[in-house]
């Protein structure tokens, strides 16, 4: 590319559309780093959210000493919340008072809307048009347009005949609204409904509260600031605004660890009192490290607070309505509230259930539901927001060759790390889609992406260039790492606003990013470390084109390796054996158990050398069982019959077979070929007292993972070749299958991904002579013949160094004519599978392979018919 004709004066150099914490700030370092600046704002003052958000009883849900300004050292000489939750009088005074001390307010041009925005790419700069100027050039646009400041309108028919007041939550008067004495409904249950019925019900003189779907509350701990927390942040100020921002949610609160199951019943019960009691939204949705995975995890606690909403509502059947049910506690946006349901024991408070009773219209008089005539003086409609994307679509933005932002986001919203879109250059998003925006303490996110974007425009300048784009293979890669993260999570599960289910014909998608503020702000921070990674730049100096993705990793399978590598331990390898083989037994103890099987049972059996300890997984229905003998990985040094233990039962629990899990002989006590010569002695063992086992005979499949899939394989052609038994198939996962070979995944995977090249060489100097290594009972890829071995599922990971020796080998036996199913988990690591429970993304792989297994193990009736 040539470097273009750059616009010699644009009328500024960055717009910033927004005066909310997000413009605020950003005229703050824009205005540091030099740049002349233009800012509109349609409101007539700023403030943002709590300038236009009044309603009685709004206050902000996470701790006020949390939800502020980090860049300003001194704010404690000049400002003091009054609250641990500040109400939104005192934030709009105090986002004022940071506007007047750092002289923001004089940037601003109030009252005036931004409606049209397009890219001139002949001069690199964005036009902008509002409602008093046609045209105003700028280098850079800078969208502080806020997620939740576009109301979704009122789909409800009649709201113009109604003769009373109407209000709406995110519209509210600035003149005081007195309820006393009045007759008021209040539509919708959300936040704002929530935080504004206990508030009007203290007034009015009715109140009826018109419900659609039951929302989530926790009690807020309202008082004044807590002093420890005061102290904490007194004590070092900067580590605890790190802490923040390299938190889940924005709040320096550490990621829980402890799985639900992970502790007694008791212990839980007495957790959930805890964090109840604390009345704090982040810290309740760390109650435990899966509330928002598992879903029984968080069934349970969704229970826990049925049964708060049960015990504090009097009546039985308004409890019941106020339970919310169909979805998991979190996937909508949970609530803070000061009584709401006590509220509803106030003698003039009645709930409607609009699921069981819709309204049908608005009248001059009230409201007509499908059951009952209302008479109100006022409505109060607390509906909600079109939420992330709303204000960005309500402007006319047209990128390169005028394409409206509106046509390509028509299926849902597609960025770069929330921070950009592909074909609209030097055009930020402050907390757009695709960023952790609304799942965590915004301010903490705003000012993230404000220094990330004032900084990219300094870099910019610096290194000569004047307009910056993501690609768009990086703008995809972060679009399925983005859907990699909620699907790993329980938030897809209902229809919130969070995938636009609240707007009529709004595209369903995720829209912000789940997996924390800590993971995002260090891909952020990886972008720009590997120089602009997925940008294209260009300028008088040329043009840059950085192609590639961040983040590629399964997210859960990410957080495991960032997690292990935080812990900063010595490579396996350069342990002696012994200590090896105690630190993996103790690691993959560790791990979560795994699933409920019916029974655990332990024994020996003979192997070639001598008696073998197996552990056996039973199903709980009744038997006979089609039966899966299992061999571990550990590669052939470590691990035993016990380590793969949550993979057993998870296979278990899938396929309804027995799980044998078969220790062999190690190396480097016993070297090759004692462990497959333990492997066919076991499975024929198996095969023989299958009945004895509560097995059902001529129905067994051997499986293995990593140096247990090599076993897995040969035991399957030394069966072939040396009078059985007859095996129905083979699951090799991840399998060892030619220690001879370099391959591709040896070098591209080597290091970085939990297993290393480096140790799988460890391994197999202990394992296997080098004159033995292209031996097929070593090297099965090296059989001459692998026709009429039984029919394979071979599961191969993205990100494993042995990838491309299970890829070659499920091709060589499709190529041989065994019936093979290849399955490649994208995103995964050679142990990713394995970690039930933890590594939550390995699921569908691992219903996907115990899908193709079952088959392989059905009777053969159901095997012919599909
Ligand atoms: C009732 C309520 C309670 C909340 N509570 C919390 C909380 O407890 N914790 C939390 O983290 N977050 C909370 N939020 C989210 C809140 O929006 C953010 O915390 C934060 O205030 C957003 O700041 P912002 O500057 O990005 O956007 P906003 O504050 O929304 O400001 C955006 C501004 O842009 C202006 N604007 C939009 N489009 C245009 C245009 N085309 N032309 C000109 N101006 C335009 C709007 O008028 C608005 O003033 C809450 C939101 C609401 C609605």
């Amino acid at each position: 590319m040539t470097a273009k004709p750059s616009c010699a004066a644009p009328d500024t150099d960055a717009i910033v559309v927004g005066a909310g914490f997000a413009g605020l700030y950003l005229i703050h370092r824009l205005k540091s780093a030099g740049l002349r600046i233009r800012v509109f704002e349609a409101a007539p003052d700023l403030g943002g959210t709590w300038y236009w958000n009044r309603y009685p009883g709004a206050r902000v849900d996470v701790p006020s000493l949390d939800y502020m300004f980090s860049f300003d050292p001194d704010w404690r000489g000049d400002w003091q919340w009054s609250e641990k939750y500040a109400t939104q009088p005192e934030i709009l005074r105090y986002l004022n008072h940071v506007a007047d001390k750092h002289d923001l307010r004089r940037h601003i041009t109030f009252d005036t809307r931004v409606e049209r925005a397009w890219w001139d790419d002949d001069l690199s700069v964005w036009h902008v048009c509002t409602q008093h100027d046609p045209d105003i050039t700028a280098r850079f646009l800078v969208m502080a347009t806020g997620c939740l400041s576009m109301p979704k309108e009122i789909d409800i028919d009649g709201v113009d005949l109604f003769t009373g007041d109407v209000f709406l939550t995110s519209r509210w008067p600035h003149e005081p609204v007195d309820f006393t004495g009045k007759r008021v409904a209040v539509v919708g249950t959300g936040s704002s409904g929530v935080q504004s019925i206990p508030v009007i019900a203290r007034d009015a003189r009715q109140v009826v509260v018109f419900q659609r779907t039951p929302t989530f509350s926790i009690a807020a701990s309202i008082g004044p600031v807590p002093a420890d927390k005061l102290e904490k942040l007194s004590a070092d100020e900067a580590a605890y605004r790190l802490a923040a921002r390299t938190s889940q949610a924005g709040v320096p609160v550490e990621r829980s660890q402890t799985m639900t199951a992970g502790v007694s019943a008791v212990d839980r019960i007495k957790r959930y009192e805890e964090i109840w009691q604390k009345g704090e939204l982040i810290e309740t949705l760390n109650v435990f490290a899966d509330l928002m995975t598992n879903p029984d995890a968080n069934e349970q606690f969704a229970e826990f607070i049925r049964d708060k909403i049960r015990s504090t509502v009097d009546d039985p059947q308004t409890a019941a309505a106020l339970c919310p049910s169909g979805f998991p506690f979190g996937a909508k946006r949970p609530c803070l509230d000061s009584g709401y349901y006590a509220t509803y024991n106030l003698p003039h408070v009645s709930l409607v259930d609009l699921r069981a009773t819709p309204i049908r219209q608005v009248t001059a008089a009230g409201i007509d539901t499908t059951d009952e005539s209302f008479d109100f003086d006022a409505i109060v409609f607390a509906t909600g927001f079109d939420a992330l994307t709303g204000a960005l679509a309500a402007v006319d933005i047209r990128g390169r060759d005028s394409v409206a932002l509106k046509d390509k986001w028509a299926d849902g919203p597609s960025t770069y790390l929330g921070l950009m879109t592909s074909g609209f250059p030097n055009l930020f998003m402050i907390t757009g889609p695709g960023s952790p925006s609304v799942l965590s303490n915004m301010v903490v996110s705003i000012e993230q992406h404000v220094d990330w974007v004032v900084d990219c425009i300094n870099a910019l300048s610096r290194d000569g260039f004047e307009v910056i784009e993501p690609t768009a293979q990086a703008e995809a890669g972060w679009m399925t790492h983005l859907a990699d993260s909620a699907a790993v999570t329980l938030f897809p599960n209902a229809n919130s606003w969070y995938v636009g289910a609240n707007v009529p014909g709004k595209p369903q998608v995720f829209l912000p990013y789940p997996a924390g503020v800590d993971f995002y702000g260090a891909a952020c921070a990886e972008v720009v470390a590997r120089d602009y990674l997925g940008f294209i730049r260009s300028g008088p100096a040329g043009s840059r084109c950085n192609d590639g993705v961040v983040r590629r990793l399964q997210p859960d399978a990410q957080m495991v390796l960032d997690q292990m590598a935080a812990l900063n331990l010595p490579p396996l390898e350069s342990m002696s054996v012994a200590d090896a083989r105690a630190f993996y037994a103790f690691s993959r103890a560790a791990l979560p158990l795994g699933p409920e099987v019916g029974a655990v049972e332990d024994g020996v059996l003979p192997g070639a050398g001598g008696d073998l300890a197996y552990r056996l997984y039973r199903p709980a229905g009744p038997g006979p069982h089609p039966i899966v003998v299992h061999f571990h990985g550990g590669g052939f040094v470590i691990g035993d019959a016990t380590t793969d233990g949550s993979l057993c039962r998870d296979i278990c629990v899938r396929t309804d077979a027995i799980v044998i899990s078969v220790d062999y002989r190690h190396a480097p006590e016993h070297r090759f070929p004692a462990a497959v010569d333990d492997g066919l002695a076991a499975v024929r063992w198996i095969a023989d007292n299958a009945a004895a086992l509560g097995g059902e005979p001529g129905r067994l499949v051997v499986c293995g993972w990593s140096s247990g899939a090599n076993i897995a394989a040969v035991v399957c052609q030394l069966a072939r070749d040396t009078g059985g038994p007859d095996i129905a198939g083979q699951v090799l996962l991840t399998p060892a299958t030619d220690w001879g070979a370099t391959l591709p995944s040896h070098i591209e995977n080597a290091a970085g991904y939990g297993l290393t090249t480096a140790l799988v060489r460890w391994f197999c100097d202990y394992y296997v002579d080098p004159a033995d290594r292209g031996d097929p009972r070593s090297s099965p890829l090296r059989a001459a013949d692998l026709s009429g071995l039984p029919p394979a599922v071979v599961v191969t990971c993205q990100f494993d160094p042995v990838r491309d020796e299970g890829d070659e080998y499920a091709a060589a036996l499709a190529a041989a004519g065994v019936p093979t199913r290849h399955i490649r988990a994208r995103g995964h690591t050679h142990d990713s599978l394995t970690m039930v429970d933890l590594v939550v993304s390995g699921a569908p792989v691992r219903a996907e392979t115990t899908d193709a297994l079952r088959r392989l193990i059905a009777p053969p009736a159901a095997a012919a018919t599909g």
